[in-house]
């Protein structure tokens, strides 16, 4: 995958960067500067966090810069979704409280009670909660699909069918879907393709430029980076689906705060550089982990022998920092989680320190007795960028 992304115009009433010359700029350049440019009044060279609500008006409805109230629009958060809509390669980048009211607003603005929409058959937990506690009561009908399999989507379409819903890669399974088919397969049955883009990021993978319509981001991962923010983000490919689900962030309010937003930008600024770490450590312990004796089996898109490899390889520019892996039992995986020391046993993941996971009892326990389901022998780490010779160490010993 080449290293460019398309910059796009500014939107509401940020700036948005243009490139020198009509030139294409690199992803380290624009994750750094677009939206942020100097302030016009001071010069500071990061967006400065308006810890503001409302905006005085020269004169009723003379707003400066288009500001009034900081749900409708806050200019540290505008300097965000600026960002996000550059580094995605989107029209419109809005910035939520969370991933999940990410989700909330994308669903709301596109169904109605009535619909249908395809998940993957192994969606992030909480996406599923969402879907089947929330939507389908309200009268959205929902189907688990496995979206590697391009015949099982097209079995499950409905005339109804409005969303097809994509993660690749998974969580906790690491399976891959192939976007670009799966975009053709949801347009041609009349549904928008939305991609939950968490694992990857946008510097793995542009689902946008491969055919989807919307990017869904949980930013508290590897975006903000620093496990200290929760936040969510949708990227509309389209100005007009764009403006759309700007509608309902702000008429459902559950916008991103002006220091969570200011949090989420320093933190997509290292992406690409934290990104490169994540992966080469990744996949050092990946290698290890495959001639472990103890080791059943590991899941990692790099590896040649994953089904979703070639499609990986295709459609990302590296494998990403996630490894999940089985064990002979719950039992010896349960021990192996508690017996890491630089691998923190914790929930979540795309922070710049290792965490290990029990998808079974924890991530994943609410989806226990569902189609989604996980392995109860399976460990979930979210590679850090700590010195790999010390990850592989603390992991051998747990091993043992
Ligand atoms: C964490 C996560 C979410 C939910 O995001 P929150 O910020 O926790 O609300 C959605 N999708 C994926 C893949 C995630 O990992």
């Amino acid at each position: 995958m080449d290293n460019e992304v398309q910059t796009t115009r500014g939107q509401g009433t940020g700036d948005g960067r243009e490139a020198n010359g009509g030139r294409r700029q690199g992803f380290d350049t624009v994750a750094l500067h677009a939206g942020q440019e100097p302030d016009p009044t001071t010069g500071a060279v990061v967006p400065p966090i308006y810890q503001v609500s409302t905006y005085k008006q020269d004169g009723i409805g003379g707003l400066r810069g288009g500001y009034e109230y900081s749900r409708s629009a806050n200019p540290t958060r505008t300097a965000l979704e600026v960002c996000l809509a550059e580094t995605e390669g989107g029209a419109r980048g809005l910035a939520f409280a969370s991933g999940l009211a990410a989700e909330d607003a994308l669903l709301r603005a596109v169904c109605r009670p009535g619909d249908h929409v395809v998940i993957p058959n192994d969606a992030y937990g909480g996406t599923y909660r969402l879907f089947a506690k929330v939507a389908e009561p309200w009268g959205v009908a929902f189907d688990p699909v496995a979206l590697g399999d391009v015949d099982a989507l097209r079995g499950s379409l409905r005339g109804d069918t409005k969303i097809v819903w994509v993660e690749t890669p998974t969580n906790p399974l690491l399976g891959i879907a192939d976007i670009a088919t799966l975009a053709q397969v949801a347009h041609d049955a009349g549904a928008l393709l939305v991609v939950d883009n968490t694992f990857a990021s946008p510097y793995l993978q542009r689902p946008l430029e491969l055919g989807a319509d919307v990017v869904v981001h949980s930013t508290t991962k590897y975006i903000g980076g620093h496990s200290d923010v929760i936040g969510g983000a949708l990227v509309a490919a389209d100005a007009e689906l764009g403006e759309r689900l700007a509608f309902h962030q702000n008429a459902m309010g559950a916008v991103a705060g002006p220091f969570d937003a200011w949090l989420t930008l320093r933190g997509i600024k290292t992406l690409g550089v934290r990104m490169d770490r994540h992966c080469a450590n990744a996949e050092r312990i990946v290698e290890m982990l495959v001639r472990h004796p103890s080791v059943r089996d590991v899941l990692y898109p790099g590896l040649p022998g994953h089904p979703g490899h070639d499609i990986a390889a295709k459609q990302m520019r590296a494998f990403g920092g996630m490894v999940s892996f089985r064990m002979e039992s719950e039992e010896v995986a349960v021990r192996v989680c508690e017996r890491t020391e630089l691998f923190t046993l914790g929930e979540s993941l795309g922070g710049v320190e290792s965490l290990i996971e029990h998808p079974g009892r924890m991530t994943h326990a609410s989806a226990a007795g569902s189609p989604l389901e996980v392995p109860a022998d399976l460990v979930r780490l979210s590679v850090g960028i700590e010195d790999v010779d010390d990850l592989l160490h603390d992991l051998d010993r747990a091993l043992a």
